[in-house]
Order: C-alpha cells, then sequence, then structure tokens
C-alpha cells in the first residue's frame, strides 16, 4: 500500500478524545511529550498501525518516523510477531515463575552486547537504569554518579537533573517532588567535552560509582559521540575504578544489533536496554559483567524484583524481532541505514534549497535534524535549534501525512518497513513544508 493521506486533514475525532482526555488524565495523557506542547496544536490519537504507517481515529494515513519511540523496527505490527504473540497467549500472559524463554532471550542479548556476561530482565528503560545505578552503588560503595546535560535515563529522582527528552521539551526545571539528597549525588559533564568529564572525576577520585551515558544521544535530538569521547571515558573510569553504564535503551539493537558499543569498538562495564528488546510490549533489562551482576539478589544482597518481569509476552515479542534483525547476515540494518540517509540528506538538501539553517545526521535506524548551523556536538549546541521553526515545521508534515516526534529534543526512527516510496512520498511532503516556513 502506497503513502497517501486523506486529500483534507481533518483531525476532529482526534481533538474529542483528547478534550475528553483531559479531564482523565493529566495533560491528557500517559507520558508527557505525547501532549505535543512544545509544537503547539492538539495530538493524534491513533486508531491502529501496521508497518511504516500509522492510522488515526479520523481516517488519516502517516509514514510513521517516531515508531512508538523506537520498539517498532521491524516494522509496526509485524505479522510474525503477532503470531508469535498470538500463540503464546494460548499459554498465558503471566506466570510469576521462571519460564525458558527468559532464557532464550537472555542467551541472545549476551550473545549480541559485547559487554553483556548476565542480564536482568525487569518492565522498562526507567526500571532498567534505576536498577543499574543500585547495582553499581552496591558493586563499588560509593554513591556519586556521572550523567551527562541532556542526557535521559528514565524518571527516577537520580537521574532528573539537566535531563534532555521531555524535561527539555516541556521546558522543565529539575523536576519537583525530587528530594535533593536523591540528586546530590549526580553530577553533570557536558557531552563530547571530555575535560569536563576529567574535571568531575579529579575533584571526586575514588567517590564515583560511575558514569551513566547515552553512547549516541537521542534524547537531545540525535547527536552522535566521538569514538575518541567514548574511548577517553573508558580509559577515566577504568582508572579510577567507577563502572561505565551505556544507556543503550535507546541504541540497543536499532543502530547495529550489537548496540553502540559494537559500532563504536568501546566495550562498557554495564548496559541498559529497553524498547526493540521488547518488541513492542513493556520491556527493559540491564546486564554487564558476571561480577558486577553476582550483587543482584538472590545471587547477592542488591535488591530489586518484579512482578511482571520477564513476562511471556514480552519475552516472545523481543525474540522474535530479534531474530527478524538477525537474518540475511542483518539485512534489516543495511536497509534502514540507506533509508536514513537518503531522508536525512534529502531533507537538508531542501532546507538548503529553502535558505534555512539546518544540520542532521543519522545511524542506521536512528537520525535526527534541528534547524541551526552545525555542529551540535552537546545539548548546549542542540539549544540552537529554532523551536519556533520547527514547531511549524512539525504541524506541517503532519498535515502532508508524516508523523515525526512532536519535539525538537527527539531522535527520529526508521524501521525495516520503511520503502522507497515512503522516503520520497516525505521529501515531497518536506519540500512543500519547508518552502512554506
Ligand atoms: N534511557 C533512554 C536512553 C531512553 O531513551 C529512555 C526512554 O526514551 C529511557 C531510558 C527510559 O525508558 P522508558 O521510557 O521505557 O522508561
Amino acid at each position: 500500500q502506497a503513502a497517501t493521506t486523506t486529500s483534507k486533514h481533518t483531525v476532529t475525532k482526534s481533538a474529542e478524545i483528547m478534550k475528553e482526555a483531559q479531564d482523565l488524565l493529566p495533560g491528557g495523557v500517559n507520558s508527557p511529550v505525547r501532549a505535543f506542547k512544545s509544537v503547539g496544536g492538539g495530538p493524534i490519537v491513533f486508531d491502529k498501525v501496521k508497518g511504516a504507517y500509522a492510522f488515526d481515529v479520523d481516517g488519516n494515513k502517516y509514514v510513521d518516523y517516531v515508531g512508538s519511540w523506537g520498539p517498532a523496527i521491524v516494522g509496526h505490527a509485524s505479522d510474525e510477531v503477532n503470531e508469535a504473540l498470538i500463540a503464546q497467549l494460548a499459554k498465558g500472559t503471566s506466570f510469576g515463575a521462571p519460564c525458558a524463554l527468559e532464557n532464550e532471550l537472555a542467551k541472545a542479548v549476551i550473545d549480541a552486547v559485547p559487554s553483556v556476561e548476565m542480564v536482568r530482565f525487569c518492565n522498562s528503560g526507567t526500571e532498567a537504569c534505576l536498577s543499574a545505578l543500585r547495582t553499581m552503588r552496591a558493586y563499588t560503595g560509593r554513591e556519586k554518579v556521572l550523567k551527562f546535560v541532556g542526557c535521559y535515563h528514565g524518571h527516577a529522582d537520580s537521574f532528573l537533573v539537566q535531563a534532555g527528552s521531555g524535561v527539555a521539551t516541556l521546558g522543565l526545571p529539575d523536576s519537583p517532588g525530587v528530594p535533593s539528597a536523591s540528586t546530590a549525588p549526580t553530577l553533570c559533564a557536558t557531552y563530547n567535552d571530555i575535560e569536563s568529564v576529567r574535571e568531575i572525576f579529579k575533584a571526586n577520585k575514588g567517590e564515583i560509582a560511575g558514569v551513566f551515558i547515552e553512547p549516541v544521544v537521542g534524547n537531545s535530538g540525535f547527536i552522535p559521540p566521538t569514538k575518541e569521547f567514548l574511548q577517553a571515558l573508558r580509559e577515566i573510569t577504568e582508572e579510577d575504578g567507577a563502572v561505565l553504564c551505556f544507556d543503550e535503551v535507546m541504541t540497543g539493537f536499532r543502530i547495529s544489533y550489537g548496540g553502540a558499543q559494537e559500532h563504536f569498538g568501546v566495550t562498557p562495564d554495564m548496559t541498559t536496554m529497553g524498547k526493540v528488546i521488547g518488541g513492542g510490549l513493556p520491556v527493559g533489562a540491564y546486564g554487564g559483567k558476571r561480577e558486577i551482576m553476582d550483587v543482584v539478589a538472590p545471587a547477592g544482597p542488591m535488591y530489586q524484583a518484579g512482578t511482571l518481569s520477564g513476562n511471556p509476552l514480552a519475552m516472545t515479542a523481543g525474540l522474535k524481532t530479534l531474530e527478524i534483525l538477525r537474518r540475511d547476515d542483518r539485512a534489516g540494518y543495511k536497509h534502514m541505514d540507506r533509508q536514513t540517509k537518503k531522508l536525512v540528506e534529502g531533507i537538508l538538501e531542501l532546507g538548503k534549497k529553502h535558505g534555512h539553517a539546518m544540520t542532521g545526521g543519522s545511524i542506521s535506524g536512528m537520525f535526527g535534524f534541528f534547524f541551526c548551523e552545525g555542529p551540535v556536538n552537546c545539548f548546549q549546541d542542540a539549544e540552537k535549534t529554532d523551536t519556533a521553526k520547527f514547531a511549524k515545521w512539525h504541524r506541517g508534515m503532519l498535515e502532508e501525512g508524516v508523523y515525526l516526534a512532536p519535539s525538537s529534543y527527539e531522535a527520529g526512527f526508521m524501521s525495516m518497513a520503511h520503502t522507497d516510496e515512503d522516503i520520497e512520498f516525505t521529501l515531497k511532503a518536506a519540500d512543500k513544508v519547508l518552502a512554506s516556513l
């Protein structure tokens, strides 16, 4: 089915549902960026998704570059994943007891991700990161943690410091309700600026439990690291006895089957994951060196648990998704790499044609662009983006049948299902919208 949209973009039903939702859910949503606050206009309410497309309740069709914020890497509602899920449904949705599928997914993750020798499944990226933080604290006996300005590691108290993503999108200060005692041990450095890391380690020698980093930033928009930056981070943490954790909730199984650590050839001590490994069902995971993971209960004393953790449905969707990604010598990644390059290069060229300052980039199925001159190496650079122009661009693209993340500070995601026609359709829409800005 080719990418087409209804001739006139009307969103009456979406508006009605969102009006009702305002009374029922805080801000009408269950996750803040969905409210479209920074781009204006009402959110689009989806009715169904399939392949590269989303269909809203008013009957509009969109080429979707959000992909449920990353999980839909093999395309939405893949027949193969659905069939596996239906077969599992008949056997039950939650056991609360061990199941063999947990071993299967654990083996797949351990095989794929260089740093992971043992893994614990949980239910979200947030859980994965807060549990990994507790683990590194338990392992080192230290309390401080270093993160980077603009990096998001979920909404646990310790990480809600200069946290990018929805926090940056909404221009929120560090969240009220977070006790200052929780964030006092959180130190912040500047992305791609190794001197800022060195200075913090010098001032806190032997006190930092570990470093959390998005090895490619997706929560300040798309910002790649330099390989040298990641390597230096590896050396500094090793020298100090601090644990290095790559938060690969977004990049894991996305920019490469083995994640950013495989792509850049830098192996951390711990890794957090989510999104793709649940194939569209709620999942998270953290893993790393055996001696570190041995502190996790009941092997060790660090407590972490979950009623629905490792549930058979999420394990099934994850397993089938990883199987599809491995297929044909990982052909899906080559496809996504081609498609994102075509898309981003095409949009940047059109930006130039219409006189807009724009910069952007991609790695395999993850991409982004900013409405400002490049390069963008850190959140402080990303803040130069013209957010008012982005809002108009976002609404214009929506009206043309293209669904982009409703924020300047979010990455975009390609899937294996996006065709050449979808990219051409998107570029035609971009030409029209960029001309109108
Ligand atoms: N870490 C990163 C890098 C993320 O991008 C996200 C979510 O977007 C999270 C952690 C939190 O994951 P979740 O939304 O599943 O709690």
